[in-house]
Formats: C-alpha cells, sequence, structure tokens
C-alpha cells in the first residue's frame, strides 16, 4: 500500500519539461523551410532513397531519372573490377580491421592505397582516415594552435572550417578566389603569428571554379606560409590525367605543403587522405587525434579506392569524357541564356536561380519531369546564391545533357513568370 502523502507533493518532483537539444536557430530554420515547402506544395528534395547504382541515371519509387547529384565522377561506383576488388578484400580481411592502425588494426591494402595515392602527389607518404570531413577537422586541429594563423577561402567546406576553429588558430577568412585580398591580409597580420596555414580547394564544390594554384603558391612562400589544398572535387576531375589542381595548372605538386582529399568522390569509397612529406604523416599517424582513436579504414573501401585509382590512371579516356560532357552541358545552359556562376565547366555547373524558392521550385518541376537535380538554397548559400547545382560524369551524354539544359531553360522561364505567385505564397 502507497504510504499518505502529502497534497501537493507528487506535483514538485515533476520536473520542468526537458528543453529540445539542438540549437534553437538550426530548429527555426529548419521549421520555416518546411512550412515554406509545405505551402509552395514542393515535395521534400532531401533524404530520396535511390535504389541502385547512381551514375547518369538512377531509379527513385521505380522511377528513372535523369541523375545529377551524384559524386560519381568517373563512373567507378559500381564498377564491376571495383567491385570484385571490394569482395576480395572482405574475403581477405573481413569487413572491418577491429582496431585503430596504431595498435592491430593496419593491413597490406592501407599500405598499397596509401602508397598509389602518395604518387599522385609525387609525395614521399600519405596516410588514410575513415571520413573525408575528420580529415580535415583533426589535420587542421592538429597542424596549428592558438599562436597561429590559419586563412581560408571564404567558400571553404564546413570541415576546413571546424577544423580551424578546433586548433584554436586565429582564423581570417578572404573572399572568395580573391588573392590580391589574401597578399594584402597576409602582409598587413602574417607577422603577428608563428606559423601560418592558408586552406583552398582545388575544385570549389557549389561554383564549380578553381583558385589560381602558381600564383597561391608564390603568395604562400613569399609570406612564410604553409599551403594546403583540398582536392575532394579535383581528382578525377581536373588535369588532362585527372591527377587534379597541380596538373590543371602545370605546377609541380611538391609545391604544395600538404595534400588533403577524400575516397568519396571518384575513387568510390569513403574517407580522407592527406599526402606530403614523411615527416608530416609520421606526425599525423602517431599523434593526430582522429587518426589514432579512430579505427582503420575497412578493408573492401581501401580496396575500391585503390581499384578506382588504378582504374583512373589507365583510362584516361574516362577524364576526357567528363570534361567533354561537362563543357557541353555548360555551353548548353549558357546557349539558353542561363546564369551559370563561375563554373569553369569542369564536373560541377551550377544554375542561378536568385532565390531560395525558385530554386526549390525549379527543381521539384524538374523532377516531375524526370530530371533530378539537387536544389542548393538558404541556409547553406546566401540568399541571392540559391541554386541548381549539377553534377556531371563521363556516363552522361552529348544527347541527355542537350535535352536536360532545354528542360532546366523552360522550368526556369516558366518559374520566372509566375515569380509574382510565388513570392505572395512565401510571405
Ligand atoms: N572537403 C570538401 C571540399 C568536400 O566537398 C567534402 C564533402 N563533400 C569533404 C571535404 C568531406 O568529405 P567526405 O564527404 O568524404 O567526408
Amino acid at each position: 500500500r502507497m504510504a499518505a502523502r502529502a497534497p501537493g507533493a507528487l506535483e514538485a518532483r515533476v520536473p520542468e519539461p526537458k528543453a529540445a537539444l539542438g540549437r534553437s536557430e538550426v530548429i527555426d530554420d529548419l521549421a520555416m523551410v518546411r512550412r515554406a515547402g509545405e505551402a509552395l506544395q514542393i515535395d521534400n528534395p532531401y533524404f530520396r532513397a535511390h535504389e541502385g547504382i547512381a551514375g547518369a541515371t538512377t531509379v527513385i519509387d521505380g522511377r528513372t531519372y535523369d541523375n545529377f547529384v551524384s559524386y560519381n565522377y568517373l563512373g567507378l561506383n559500381g564498377d564491376p573490377r571495383v567491385n570484385q576488388a571490394a569482395k576480395d578484400a572482405i574475403d581477405r580481411y573481413g569487413t572491418s580491421v577491429s582496431a585503430s592502425r596504431i595498435v592491430s588494426g593496419e593491413r597490406l591494402i592501407h599500405r598499397e592505397l596509401e602508397r598509389a595515392l602518395a604518387d599522385v602527389y609525387e609525395a614521399e607518404d600519405c596516410v588514410t582516415m575513415v571520413s573525408g570531413h575528420a580529415t580535415n577537422v583533426t589535420v587542421i586541429g592538429h597542424l596549428v594552435d592558438r599562436n597561429d594563423l590559419v586563412v581560408h577561402d571564404a567558400l571553404s567546406h564546413n570541415s576546413i572550417v571546424q577544423g580551424a576553429l578546433m586548433s584554436g588558430a586565429r582564423r581570417v577568412v578572404f573572399p572568395h578566389n580573391d588573392l590580391a585580398e589574401l597578399d594584402r591580409m597576409l602582409a598587413q597580420i602574417r607577422s603577428t603569428a608563428e606559423r601560418a596555414l592558408i586552406v583552398v580547394e582545388g575544385h570549389y564544390s557549389m561554383d564549380g571554379d578553381v583558385p589560381d594554384l602558381p600564383r597561391l603558391i608564390e603568395i604562400a612562400n613569399r609570406h612564410r606560409a604553409h599551403l594546403m589544398v583540398d582536392e575532394a572535387h579535383s581528382l578525377g576531375v581536373l588535369g588532362p590525367r585527372g591527377l587534379g589542381i597541380a596538373e590543371h595548372w602545370r605546377v609541380d605538386p611538391r609545391e604544395v605543403d600538404v595534400w588533403m582529399g577524400t575516397l568519396s568522390k571518384t575513387l568510390s569509397g569513403c574517407g580522407g587522405y592527406i599526402a606530403g612529406p614523411a615527416a608530416l604523416i609520421d606526425y599525423l599517424k602517431c599523434s593526430a587525434p582522429g587518426f589514432v582513436y579512430s579505427v582503420g579504414l575497412p578493408p573492401p573501401i581501401a580496396a575500391a579506392a585503390l581499384e578506382s585509382l588504378s582504374i583512373l590512371l589507365a583510362e584516361p579516356e574516362r577524364v576526357a569524357k567528363l570534361q567533354v560532357n561537362s563543357q557541353a552541358f555548360l555551353a548548353a545552359l549558357k546557349g539558353h541564356g542561363l546564369d551559370t556562376g563561375a563554373s569553369i565547366g569542369s564536373a560541377i555547373v551550377p544554375v542561378m536561380t536568385g532565390s531560395s524558392i525558385v530554386a526549390a521550385r525549379v527543381a521539384d518541376v524538374l523532377f516531375g519531369e524526370g530530371v533530378n537535380v539537387q536544389p542548393i538554397i538558404y541556409p547553406a548559400v546566401p540568399e541571392n546564391g540559391a541554386r541548381l547545382r549539377f553534377f556531371l560524369s563521363n556516363l552522361h551524354d552529348r544527347q541527355q545533357t542537350d535535352r536536360v539544359a532545354a528542360v532546366v531553360a523552360s522550368c526556369i522561364a516558366f518559374s520566372r513568370e509566375t515569380a509574382i505567385d510565388l513570392a505572395s505564397l512565401a510571405s
């Protein structure tokens, strides 16, 4: 039997409801985007499940779409040779290495992959980690500290920003690809720090443009700054053989202090890598938290990446085809009078829409027409930088890119005619 209680005692013990976890401004933003989507009757374009390999086409809910949303730049994800390499690695090593590399997770396949990646950059050594994002965070966070300076491009990937924040170094941002401004900033602040690290991307994933690497190297050397280049979207994409931004500019890759890249795009796996001098790689392997305290790459992923890399090197015609497709698509869009921003026509082509609502609306209409492209809307980009972003691959063909460019143009023209309606719906 329950003991008699003083009136009100139970109520007194019921705690206040807990405030929802998460950042309230993000929760508010998400709710706003959802409300706008509902008001405009736009289907949620996120988390759509693809039913197979996403190449030039993909299947969603049983329907086949022209596909422009995947990083499968050279069509290597799902290549039978890549799949076989992953299966063989499972048979030999299992699906996990079951430990951090430094203790008992080291496998021959790791070193084979790292040797092959180091060769791409003519570097002494290379180290791989289980996530591209975590590679930037842990490596930048571990290379510099509060006495130092990290200077990065305004359009840098979130992982670069997070790494810079974690390092505790002073973080300074220069306007996108504005190297005169970078030079001016360094002249002003370089002497305030012990070391300076400039971080850029070899190929920007929102705009499809590239930095002037020879000039960056000259600026970095003149200011005694280290230069780190993120090649996530460059490997397999830039340069005649797809070796990246150094090959694109025909510069010696050893002029860059730290090369970073991901296994999740052209190399059809997941994970990140750093290539550079042996002393740098040794330091990271022995002390970078995201490497030392994290499991080694799963063998099937390492094998898939290694096989993808050897196909990339052996079949440069894939790179050429990707570049032809990208140029043709860019020219077709421009021919329809569309704004493709700063894209150089190398795998990543945005179509600027001027507002998030138009981007979301046009992407929704295109989906109905059988074209799968992602709208990039505020807050991922500034509101007036909203866009559709197209990823090309060697698997697309001219007929497809011409047809899709025409459909995009007519959907955008239609959305302009109905712009007043859209604006009133959103308010
Ligand atoms: N760097 C850049 C420039 C990226 O675009 C990305 C992801 N798209 C990453 C790093 C993180 O790579 P991952 O997705 O392989 O973790």
